[in-house]
């Protein structure tokens, strides 16, 4: 077999070296050599090296192996993946030990201090490299002589071999066993969970070791200049005196800081040369490997060996932050500062987040419907929750779905979880909106509403005031109250979405229905609103009543009373809407109420209606039946409304042009666009338009003010996608409402898919829930379809997506590539859509100019 020049090679400055040949450690070594920083000396096994190794094809020339190594020095050998990130086995250390090289190290060093590397190898080896019983090795590192005697005779029954003395075949027998856990089964899964590759690679390197124990000022310990917390400057790390490898930082040991600290001894004062030179080469590494680094470092009688560099750990605040510093100090350029930070993590800087160190306690999981965490007493219904809210104590709103009546409720809560629903129900949608920590479709946690309790899967009952924290993020309700770490909206954060801003490429828009909405989006640069869900503008006290007495009219008469008292609240809403967006587009939709959403659900609400709309209970209980649909998300919604009580579209038409005027008067001229929902034909956008024009002129003519609008259609149907040729002709714009179309698309209800999807997943039916991540196959062909059919139909079609998709970083990849003209997602998701979609752009760029290279 043909051995290639790289397959086992010392690490020099000219050394042929790669990280996809050697790993990433092999690779950092290699630079640290460069920059003269003292490495201690290091051989590198590549990847086809340690596959044979792992195939039990080849062993590598031991001899040549140890070559480069002092006879009388002991070697660690470490893993090197290609990304860190992908872990590898476990370093071991002290290989080389043996009775003769004890006895050296007891004159060198002391004799225990030389017993202790002795024991700690012993048993490394016995666990590591034979498989032993790991309680059989336990406690004797700090027995001395009794302990090593302990520890080679437990090896030796075990094995029924004395310990290995030969350096060569201690060390052929850790290269193998380090190759073989990297090919395990268990190590393969948790690896590719991380994104690597099926058929990654392992390299291994071999080092000398600079020993931490002995006479004059030993040990080790890391050292990084930022805080992995929260990415601000900060000396961080800590030391153990007689220490090695990573032992400073293990739980109990008796480390030391590194800087002056009023709690305790540090470095500083121990070794302040060493202390210096640790600072000045992670500032060096720093500056010449572009990246904010940890140094694991050795100090052998007051003198400092760096052992290894690896990227700092840290938190998506701390990402931020250091990405933007190195920009900042010109270490790297914007753009890659830009692709450095995972959009989603943004999401986690926005809302509070569950403190990852603390102990979680986890009584129930669900679907993760809107992030951020939040610590509440349970209540059971809205309006518990608004008198709790008013004590000015935090309540956590436990419902089997919420609905309308609940969005009080919601408000006044910190956080909702639901028995029921799926990533686009209520609760979720209205969630996200208000930035409310939300997980639906809970599991686990029994739901007895009735009683009004939650029994927890080891048989524990939650009552109403008890207290609880909901991660939104991760989909998790924990028992008790467990610490969250707050919102770091700073100036790293503003910084980079300053520059996110300017290299997108895409629109992003917010779906925003009320002012605060609004401000939000405007806060975060949105573009403008891409989606107001009028309907959401009556799910306020008093509003929702008028609200279902217009529903519930009987008479085309009463329906144009309760419509006359929905108007003004309508325009007050759209006026302030145009106030706020000054000048930005402003996408409005004519209603879409699922009308089971606005019926009461049961007698008690009935009876509340009844009341509030003077009517006899029977009445109420009558037309309810008379409205109940078997299938309400195909019922009587979006246009078929519009169609069939043309006056509800007339009075929202009236509004949007009223407000128009009103709020032109006063500042940026606004050109409202209206938005028609649930399109599946043609006809329904002629006969809409028609009576939009019809209003439009009336309020020409009464306000004697002229203005512009346009008028577009929501592809949710997959007709309307398919027929987007016929219906572009009558529509200025096309938004994809991704949720009904995907529901649509599948036959798959919204609203019940959370109880059958992880399974779904998990058996791998889907590769993801579709309603999460945009399903590029099937709904994505009708966007596409959609999309072309229209532009061909009319070429300044304006298309986007307001779906919940809009907000996702591979979705938006999707619509950019499909040549869409924005996203509109919930605000505070606009964020993490603009730096996805500046990432999208730089990428292109980037790859562009290496085929152009090329
Ligand atoms: C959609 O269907 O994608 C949409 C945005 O509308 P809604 O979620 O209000 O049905
Ligand atoms: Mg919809």
């Amino acid at each position: 077999m043909q051995q290639d020049s790289a397959y086992i090679i010392k690490i020099t400055p000219e050394a042929p070296i790669a990280a996809v040949t050697h790993g990433g450690r092999a690779k950092c070594l290699q630079r640290l050599v460069r920059l003269d920083i003292p490495v201690p000396r290091t051989v590198a096994l590549s990847f086809d090296a340690v596959h044979d190794i792992a195939a039990g094809r080849r062993m590598p020339d031991m001899a040549a192996l140890l070559a480069p190594f002092q006879s009388d020095r002991l070697l660690c050998v470490r893993p090197s993946s290609e990304d860190p990130d992908w872990g590898g086995p476990g370093a071991i250390l002290n290989i080389g030990m043996n009775d003769a090289l004890h006895a050296a190290f007891s004159a060198e060093i002391g004799e225990d201090a030389a017993t202790r590397l002795y024991i700690r190898f012993v048993r490394a080896y016995a666990i590591h490299v034979d498989r032993l019983d790991p309680d059989m090795f336990e406690d004797h590192e700090d027995e001395g002589p009794d302990g090593l005697s302990q520890a080679l005779t437990a090896y030796e029954q075990e094995t029924e071999e004395p310990f290995p003395q030969d350096p060569a075949v201690q060390l052929a027998a850790v290269l193998q066993s380090m190759a073989r856990a990297w090919e395990g089964t268990t190590a393969r899964l948790l690896r590719q969970a991380k994104g690597a590759p099926a058929d990654a690679g392992l390299g291994l390197v071999v080092q000398e070791m600079a020993l931490g124990l002995g006479r004059g000022e030993c040990g080790s310990g890391v050292i990084q200049l930022v805080s992995s917390a929260t990415g601000r400057p900060k000396v961080t790390g800590r030391y153990l005196r007689q220490g090695q490898g990573r032992d400073a930082l293990k739980k109990g040991a008796k480390s030391v800081f590194l800087e002056r600290d009023d709690r305790g001894v540090s470095l500083e004062e121990l070794a302040p040369e060493a202390f210096e030179k640790l600072k000045e080469y992670t500032l060096l590494m720093r500056q010449r490997l572009r990246e904010e680094m940890q140094t694991e470092f050795t100090i052998v009688d007051g003198e400092v060996h760096v052992l290894d560099g690896v990227r700092v750990q840290r938190s998506s605040r701390a990402a931020v932050r250091i990405a933007v510093a190195l920009a900042q100090d010109g270490i790297i350029p914007r753009p890659e500062a830009l692709c450095r930070v995972e959009p989603r993590a943004l999401t986690e800087m926005l809302h509070r987040q569950v403190d990852p160190e603390a102990p979680r306690d986890r009584i129930g999981q669900g679907i993760a419907a809107s992030p951020g965490a939040a610590v509440g007493r349970i209540v059971f219904s809205a309006a518990d929750a608004q008198a709790m809210a008013s004590r000015g104590e935090a309540c956590i709103l436990v419902r089997r779905e919420t609905a309308p009546e609940d969005i009080r409720g919601m408000h006044a809560a910190v956080a909702v979880i639901t028995e029921r629903g799926g990533i686009t129900s209520h609760a979720a949608v209205i969630g996200r909106g208000l930035g409310l920590p939300c997980v639906v479709s809970v599991t686990g946690l029994r739901f007895e509403l009735g009683r009004e309790r939650l029994i927890a899967p080891d048989g524990r009952v939650l009552t109403a005031g008890e207290v609880i924290t909901v991660d939104g993020t991760r989909g998790e309700i924990l028992a008790g109250e467990v610490p969250l770490l707050e919102t770091a909206q700073d100036e790293a954060f503003t910084a980079l979405m300053a520059w996110a801003d300017e290299y997108r490429d895409i629109g992003v828009r917010a779906n925003a229905d009320t002012p605060a909405d609004a401000q939000i989006a405007r806060s975060f640069n949105a573009q403008g609103i891409g989606l107001c869900r009028t309907e959401h503008m009556f799910f306020e006290t008093g509003r929702l009543t008028v609200m279902r007495e217009m529903i519930f009219a009987d008479t085309g008469e009463d329906r144009r009373a309760a419509l006359d008292r929905l108007l003004p609240m309508q325009r007050t809403d759209f006026i302030e809407l145009f106030r706020i967006m000054q000048g930005l587009p402003v996408c409005i939709r004519l209603f879409d109420p699922p009308l089971h959403e606005f019926l009461p659900a049961d007698r008690a609400g009935m009876r509340e209606l009844a009341a509030a709309l003077s009517l006899p209970l029977s009445d109420v209980t009558r037309r309810v039946a008379a409205l109940t649909e078997y299938n309400p998300m195909l019922g009587l919604r979006g246009v078929r409304l519009g169609v069939t009580l043309p006056e509800i579209y007339e009075m929202q038409a009236r509004a949007i042009f009223e407000a128009t005027v009103a709020a032109s008067r006063e500042g940026a001229q606004v050109v409202p666009e209206i938005m028609i929902p649930l399109v599946s034909a043609r006809r329904e956008v002629e006969l809409i338009k028609t009576r939009v024009d019809a209003v439009a002129a009336a309020v020409r003519n009464e306000k004697g003010r002229d203005f512009t609008y346009r008028l577009g259609v929501m592809v949710e149907t997959p007709r309307a996608a398919l027929r987007a040729g016929e219906i572009a002709p009558h529509a200025a714009f096309m938004s994809f409402g991704t949720n009904d179309l995907t529901q649509m698309t599948y036959g798959l209800s919204r609203d019940d898919a959370g109880r059958f999807m992880s399974t779904y997943v998990q058996q791998g039916v889907f590769p993801e829930d579709p309603f999460h991540m945009l399903d590029t196959d099937g709904v994505g062909e009708l966007l596409q379809i959609g999309a072309s059919r229209g532009r061909a139909a009319r070429k300044d079609l304006v298309l986007s997506v307001c779906g919940e998709h809009g907000g996702n970083p591979e979705s938006i990849a999707f619509c950019r590539d499909a040549g869409f003209d924005y996203v509109s997602c919930s605000p505070f998701r606009v964020p993490v859509a603009i730096l996805a979609a500046a990432q999208l752009r730089i990428r292109a760029e980037l790859q562009d100019s290496t085929l152009r290279i090329r």
